[in-house]
C-alpha cells in the first residue's frame, strides 16, 4: 500500500473521532515560514505553540516568494496574526546545490531541458539567507510596521533555535 493509501484509510478512523468544532473560522496568532525538511514538522514540539495558532507557510528553503510574501499580508492581514517568523535551520538540502547545477543535473537525467532555467531558490550561508529573508518581508508595504519580524535557525542536531537579527 503507498502512504497516500494508507493515510486515506487513517482518515476515515480520523473523521470518526473529529471535533467539529475544529472546523470554526482559524484565528492564528503567528505566522510561521519553515522549510518543506520533515525535520521541521514537529512545530509545536520545537515552538510550543498549538497548531491552531499557527499559519504555517512552508515551501523548499524555505524561499520567500511573491507567494509567500502574499501569505504574510493575508495572515497578518486578513485573518489576524500579530507576528511572523522566518524558521531557517541547519543542513537544508537547499544549500546543497545551486539553481545552475541542479537545472543542468535535471535537464541531463531527464532528457528534457525546456522547463531551464526552474527557480528553486538554493542558497548557501543560513544566516545570510535568513537575514534576506527578513529585510525582504520588512519592507514589504502591506506587513505592518507593528508587526515583528523575526528569524531563527533551528539545529538539527541539538534541536535548539538561534535568532538571527540583520546587524550581527
Ligand atoms: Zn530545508
Amino acid at each position: 500500500m503507498s502512504l497516500i493509501d494508507h493515510a486515506l484509510k487513517s482518515n476515515k478512523q480520523y473523521a470518526k473521532d473529529y471535533d467539529p468544532r475544529l472546523g470554526a473560522h482559524p484565528r492564528p496568532v503567528v505566522a510561521v515560514v519553515t522549510c518543506m525538511d520533515p525535520r521541521l514538522s514537529d512545530l509545536e514540539g520545537i515552538l510550543g505553540l498549538k497548531h491552531a495558532d499557527m499559519d504555517v507557510l512552508r515551501n523548499g528553503g524555505p524561499a520567500v516568494t511573491d507567494e509567500v510574501l502574499a501569505a504574510l499580508v493575508v495572515s497578518t492581514r486578513v485573518l489576524g496574526s500579530k507576528e511572523i517568523m522566518l524558521l531557517n535551520h541547519t543542513g537544508c538540502g537547499f544549500t546543497t546545490f545551486t539553481d545552475e547545477e541542479l537545472n543542468a543535473k535535471l535537464s541531463k537525467l531527464t532528457g528534457d531541458g525546456s522547463p531551464v532555467p526552474m527557480r528553486f531558490i538554493s542558497y548557501k550561508d543560513p544566516v545570510d539567507h535568513t537575514k534576506e529573508q527578513i529585510k525582504k518581508v520588512r519592507s514589504h508595504p502591506w506587513i505592518a510596521k507593528e508587526v515583528p519580524v523575526r528569524g531563527f535557525i533551528f539545529d538539527v542536531d541539538s534541536g535548539r533555535l538561534r535568532e538571527v537579527t540583520i546587524d550581527e
